[in-house]
């Protein structure tokens, strides 16, 4: 059956991974991002996967207006969206005691607040529809386990809330038949990895990150953003009939192993 998605974060790894699968499934797809021009190209790649209408909007997930202007505009061009997948996100790590308040609202702001305006709109259609749908939400394993690295206080609590988030409205919104649930990305190859190094010492800095994958993740590299996109197409679609309030790992036994060194 083919669906309308809101995919947010679409312009850039995961979401724009996301994006193509469900554009090859032949879903008509509101693709978000706050990067137009990267959800424009997105949008024609789309196209030319199969998709059956795609309409690309530049908007910041954090901003009520903006992503209320964003299902308005799916609802009237592609019909109302019965399928969300709120993943837009950014990481800005710093130690606790010094941390500006700006870079914790900042971070909250995009990764928890982003995810709840989008389900708080889309949710609106969904109950008006009354056919239900199918929500997922990007959490990570720094919601389970301390980062290694340090100073992802932000990061965390933004991920945490999105799983605590994700329960309460599968409880909530089940009797009108919407399932929602979170996909775990472990350590995906996209630009989030290298967010916050330096340009000239980012290829060095990749080049350590795949060696120490091949020793400490337990399937021995770093993931790709296809291999997530499968498991939240799987979520979106009618097969994850009976799954919600469901937290899906996809990090190659990262967490399994008690660890988030990535
Ligand atoms: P990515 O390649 O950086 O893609 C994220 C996209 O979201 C970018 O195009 C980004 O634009 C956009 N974005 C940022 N702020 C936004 C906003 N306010 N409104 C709308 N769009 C915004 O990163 P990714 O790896 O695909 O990350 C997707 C999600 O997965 C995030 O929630 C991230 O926390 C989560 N995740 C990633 C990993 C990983 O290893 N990659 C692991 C665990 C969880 P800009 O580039 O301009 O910021």
């Amino acid at each position: 059956m083919t669906i309308t998605a809101l995919v947010t974060g679409a312009g850039s790894g995961i979401g724009r991974a996301v994006s193509l699968v469900l554009a090859a499934e032949g879903h008509r797809l509101g693709l978000v991002d706050i990067d137009g021009d990267r959800v424009e190209a997105v949008a024609t790649e789309s196209m030319h996967r199969g998709a059956t209408g795609v309409v690309p909007i530049a908007a910041d997930v954090s901003s009520e207006n903006d992503v209320g202007r964003c299902v308005t505009q799916v609802v009237n061009d592609l019909g109302p969206p019965t399928a969300a997948f709120a993943n837009a996100g950014i990481e800005v790590n710093g130690p606790t005691h010094e941390l500006p308040m700006a870079t914790w609202q900042q971070v909250l702001g995009v990764n928890l607040t982003g995810v709840f305006l989008t389900a708080k709109y889309v949710l609106r259609t969904l109950i008006d529809c009354g056919v239900g749908g199918s929500i997922v939400c990007t959490g990570s394993p720094s919601a389970f386990v301390g980062f290694a690295g340090g100073g992802n206080a932000a990061y965390s609590a933004s991920k945490g809330g999105i799983i605590a988030l994700v329960k309460s409205l599968a409880v909530d919104y089940a009797r009108h038949g919407v399932r929602v649930n979170a996909v775990v990305p472990g350590s995906i190859d996209t630009p989030h990895l290298s967010i916050g190094i330096p340009a000239d010492e980012r290829e060095s800095y990749l080049e350590d990150l795949r060696r120490r994958a091949a020793d400490q993740i337990p399937l021995g590299r770093l993931g790709r953003p296809d291999e997530v996109a499968d498991a939240v197409a799987w979520l979106l679609s009618a097969r994850a009939s009976y799954v919600t309030g469901s937290i899906v790992v996809c990090d190659g036994g990262l967490t399994a192993r008690g660890a988030n060194d990535f």
